[in-house]
């Protein structure tokens, strides 16, 4: 497969480019060239299939021939070790639980097949990648989680000093071997403007090949669209045929354009609801046609607290730059920090479920769309981003109950923190990373 850049200014480039590059040199996001089909045939055979099967399906029509099939069962059968439960709360309403790998948040299903690709290629190139990122919580722990023990990678993450929770400083802190924490006095801007600068410098990136893991790659958008396939598969086995909709709990919107892509390669799905926080700059433009982004404002769902979404010139290229025929897919519902922790209590007192703020936000969009929106009796999906435990503290406020911490990450909880303690100048950066082996 080729991918060509939204802006078109930059030449076709193979899947190997698109993930080893990340963003286009014309600063544009890469979309296949086209999109591939299943025919109904082929999606009737993958109805019985199992998770990976239907991953190894999928992934195989965007790779073609650039990798061995046996190496591309193998890379997806190590990626995707864990379930990917849906939880029936009633007859019409699932929940796709997208919170059982190793870092309790769906980011791990991109970041565990965008690492491995990334290894593939650069043992491929006999090349060792430099993965750098700042954090202020989930992505970096996905990435952390995801790329380690991975042969020619290594990660150097960035958090702010006291301003992540106990359980994300463990995750982030605790992975060790190919992935070194760095602890910064700072913010998590101060990390951002570092990561920002070693980009540009030049004399360090003769040194080193450096990438970000940022949810702009083609390879962490790709391994997303598979459990949009997975649960409508899933759904169509046990349901009628009316098509479900899938609400996504949006920031960028890489989770909601993989769902587009699962449903344009064929996949029984009917829609889609775009289901934001008080950031609601697509929400907005699903109802007025006009993309204003605004500067980000924080709420209680804080992955999605996202002012200008990067994702959302895939979405706009997938739909041809015409809101009207998104909004045919795509329904835009906003939701205030209030709504959130009343879902929050409401769905506890009514299915004894408990679900995380950003997960409530998913399913409080899906009422008012039920509501208002003719989407009465027909059957939905709400994606759960997270396990409730990484937000526990508005889990209290809302159902005064614990959550207790689930038996996996006991380990993560009790191994020693490893992290290297430095500054907010460049130069305690540089300092770090030009001591690295090339
Ligand atoms: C990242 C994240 C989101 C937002 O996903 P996008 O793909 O950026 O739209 C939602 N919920 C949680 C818990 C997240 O970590």
């Amino acid at each position: 497969m080729i991918f060509y850049s939204t802006t078109k200014a930059s030449a076709p480039v193979t899947m190997k480019k698109a993930t080893l590059e990340g963003l286009a040199p014309d600063g544009g996001l890469y979309v296949p060239s086209e999109m591939p089909r299943f025919s109904a045939e082929e999606i009737s055979l993958l109805e019985s299939g199992s998770f990976t099967n239907i991953a190894f399906a999928i992934a195989k029509k965007f790779v073609g021939d650039e990798i061995p099939l046996d190496r591309l069962s193998a890379l997806i059968d190590d990626c995707f070790t864990f379930e990917t439960p849906l939880h029936e709360l009633d007859a019409d309403t699932f929940v796709e639980e997208l919170f059982h790998g190793p870092t309790l948040a769906f980011k791990d299903y991109g970041a565990r097949f965008l690492a491995r690709m990334t290894g593939f290629y650069a043992a491929e190139e006999s090349r060792m990648i430099t993965v750098l990122v700042a954090t202020s919580g989930d992505t970096g722990s996905a990435v952390a989680y995801g790329f380690h023990g991975i042969p020619n990678t290594r990660v150097v993450l960035l958090y702010p000093s006291g301003k992540v929770s106990h359980l994300q400083e463990q995750q982030l802190t605790t992975a060790g071997d190919n992935v070194h924490a760095l602890e910064v006095k700072g913010d998590f801007d101060d990390c951002q403007r570092l990561v920002k600068q070693a980009f540009v410098d030049q004399s360090l990136r003769q040194k080193l090949t450096l990438t970000s893991a940022n949810s702009i790659n083609i390879s962490r958008l790709i391994p997303q669209s598979f459990y949009y396939a997975w649960a409508a598969l899933q759904l169509r086995q046990h349901q009628s045929n009316a098509l479900p909709t899938f609400s996504v709990p949006s920031g960028n919107y890489g989770n909601l354009t993989a769902g587009v892509m699962a449903k344009m390669m064929g996949f029984p799905i009917g829609g889609f609801i775009a289901a934001s926080n008080a950031n609601d700059s697509v929400t907005r433009y699903l109802d007025e046609g006009r993309f204003e982004p605004r500067p980000t404002i924080k709420t209680l769902t804080t992955a999605m607290d996202v002012g200008n979404p990067s994702n959302f010139a895939r979405l706009l290229h997938f739909y041809e730059g015409d809101f009207r025929k998104m909004g045919v897919d795509i329904a835009g519902i906003a939701v205030s920090d209030a709504e959130t922790v009343e879902t929050i209590r409401a769905v506890h007192d009514r299915y004894g479920y408990i679900m995380d703020p950003h997960t409530a936000v998913g399913y409080r969009a899906l009422e008012h769309f039920r509501d208002t929106r003719s989407g009465a009796g027909k059957p939905a999906v709400v994606l759960s981003t997270a396990h409730p435990v990484k937000f526990d503290e508005a889990i209290r406020t809302a159902t005064g109950k614990e959550v207790p911490i689930p038996e996996s990450m006991h380990d993560i909880m009790n191994k020693p923190k490893q992290a290297t303690l430095i500054g907010n100048r460049y130069e305690d950066l540089a300092g770090f990373l030009g001591n690295l082996d090339r």
